[in-house]
């Protein structure tokens, strides 16, 4: 049998066509095609260094959403909130702004200070969904972290630079692309001093987590293993420059409010703030969280230092859950309606089953997660029965709504 002429895996042709073919372990290439390619890579290192491939990691403004693009791109997922997506919105432009400026070749001696923000608000107000909706939004890299897993080096648990490990991942491990981002740190709450907890174990998970934090928080050259988790000696490590990377952290700072209504009423002493002590809406005091409440919680001065733009949320009152649960543009009702869409029926609720669920999580307690929930438990026979069904149409009422809560309640008693 004729043995087969071995081919160049790039231009086909045979052994005895061309000059010269190399022979890999799983390809083989001719001369020609390896020169060809030899020139590819001069031009491209010679572009490199004359910066045109350095276009593609530039940000122009005229890509760049405006606050007021920015915020109306929010109010279509995200209900009320209004404070928290203003700020959210101009720290983001300025993030922008601060990358371009620092594009420019002349130094005018104005150096852009970066604005890092924190936002306090109870669980299931909307920090989470703020922050991935406006991930959405850019075009930089992006990545949410939880504070709670961090803890002093020498302890369980991961080291603060992990954190721009995660960056680094979502940036592709493009260094230049990660030092732009904007990362998300979740339950700062979680690692406020124990102040009222003395003993003589050491707060690791607290202030060592903050001193740590606050060297990336500050902009400095950190280590980073690249994988993330714990640093060991052996390890090689990526080094980012934290200076330009947006922190934005949000935490529910549970029971702030009686050292923010502490603080109003040391303050409302005086005659002249009389006027003002009946201004104060006692039902949402989160609205007047000023740094010096974030320090009586429990962060040290120099975190709340660097972290200048300081925004709230408010509680969800029956309206917003109502809304919450029908207008955003993947409202869960919107979600059930897809998935049963995909079976070919078509799916409604009455106005007076959505009523009667958000008076259930408004009774629950559970704010905005407890929706669904219990529309998850609503859903749940008709999501099994459906789809083998010929049912075409299904309309969700109060009694059906009533009588599948209840089900559920009796399998808890
Ligand atoms: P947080 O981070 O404040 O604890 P999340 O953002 O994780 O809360 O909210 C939990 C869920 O509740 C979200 O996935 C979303 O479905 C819903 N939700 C909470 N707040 C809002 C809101 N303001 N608008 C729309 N949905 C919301």
């Amino acid at each position: 049998m004729p043995r087969s002429k071995k081919k160049c895996g790039f231009c086909g042709r045979t052994e005895d066509e061309v000059p010269l073919l190399l022979s890999g372990a799983y390809a083989n290439i001719c001369s020609d095609c390896l020169t060809n390619g030899y020139h590819s890579i001069e031009e491209y290192i010679e572009a490199d260094h004359n910066g045109k491939h350095k276009t593609q990691n530039q940000v122009s403004m005229t890509s760049v959403p405006k606050p007021q693009e920015i915020k109306d791109y929010l109010d279509q997922y995200v209900i009320g909130q209004d404070d928290a997506k203003r700020y959210l919105s101009v720290a983001v432009y300025n993030h922008y702004k601060r990358l371009t400026s620092q594009q420019e070749k002349e130094d005018d001696g104005v150096d852009i200070e970066k604005s890092n923000i924190i936002m306090v608000g109870s669980t299931g107000t909307g920090k989470t969904l703020l922050a991935r909706t406006i991930a959405r939004l850019l075009n930089v890299p992006f990545t949410i972290v939880d504070a709670t897993v961090f803890t002093e080096a020498g302890y369980v648990g991961e080291d603060v630079e992990s954190i721009l490990s995660r960056l680094l991942q979502v940036a592709d491990y493009d260094v230049e692309r990660a030092q732009q981002g904007i990362v998300f740190i979740d339950e700062i709450d979680k690692i406020a001093r124990k102040a009222d907890n003395p003993s003589i174990t050491r707060d690791v998970s607290g202030e060592g987590v903050q001193q740590g934090l606050l060297k990336l928080l500050e902009g400095s050259m950190v280590n980073v293993p690249p994988k993330g988790g714990r640093k060991h000696p052996d390890q090689d490590y990526i080094h980012v420059d934290t200076r330009n990377i947006l922190f934005i952290c949000g935490g529910a700072f549970d029971g702030i409010e009686r050292k923010i209504a502490q603080r109003l009423n040391t303050h409302t002493v005086g005659y002249s703030s009389v006027q003002n002590v009946s201004k104060i809406d006692p039902k949402n005091l989160m609205q007047y969280v000023e740094p010096q409440d974030l320090k009586s919680f429990g962060l040290i001065p120099e975190i709340i230092g660097r972290l200048p733009v300081l925004t709230y949320l408010n509680p969800l009152d029956r309206e917003a859950l109502y809304n919450i649960l029908t207008k955003p543009r993947n409202s869960i009702t919107r979600q059930y309606i897809k998935l049963m869409a995909m079976d070919g029926v078509t799916l409604t609720f009455t106005d007076e089953a959505l009523n009667y669920m958000v008076d259930k999580a408004v009774e629950y307690k559970l704010g905005a997660r407890g929706l669904r929930s219990i529309v998850e438990t609503v859903m749940m026979d008709a999501m099994f029965t459906l789809p083998s069904s010929d049912c075409k149409t299904y309309e969700v009422t109060k009694a059906y709504a009533e009588q599948q809560l209840a089900k559920k309640d009796r399998h808890l008693v």
